[in-house]
């Protein structure tokens, strides 16, 4: 699997109490968490604008 150059992670906004996505870089891909119970990616390990983040994806299990 090549490693992507962007993930569309999601977030819980307070705000507006609904879960938001953003589009973050990947400067360096750390791999990933998968999800118990479907096996997807459930946070990718990356580097994003000079720092080293989790970013949270929607895995299959968890659609609306
Ligand atoms: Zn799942």
């Amino acid at each position: 699997m090549d490693n992507p150059t962007e993930i569309n992670s999601v977030y819980w906004d307070e705000e507006t109490k609904s879960w938001q996505y953003k589009v973050v870089p990947v400067e360096e891909y750390h791999g990933f968490t998968e999800c118990q119970h479907c096996r997807r990616p459930m946070s990718h390990n990356i580097k994003s604008e000079g720092e080293f983040k989790v970013a949270y994806v929607k895995c299959a299990c968890a659609r609306e």
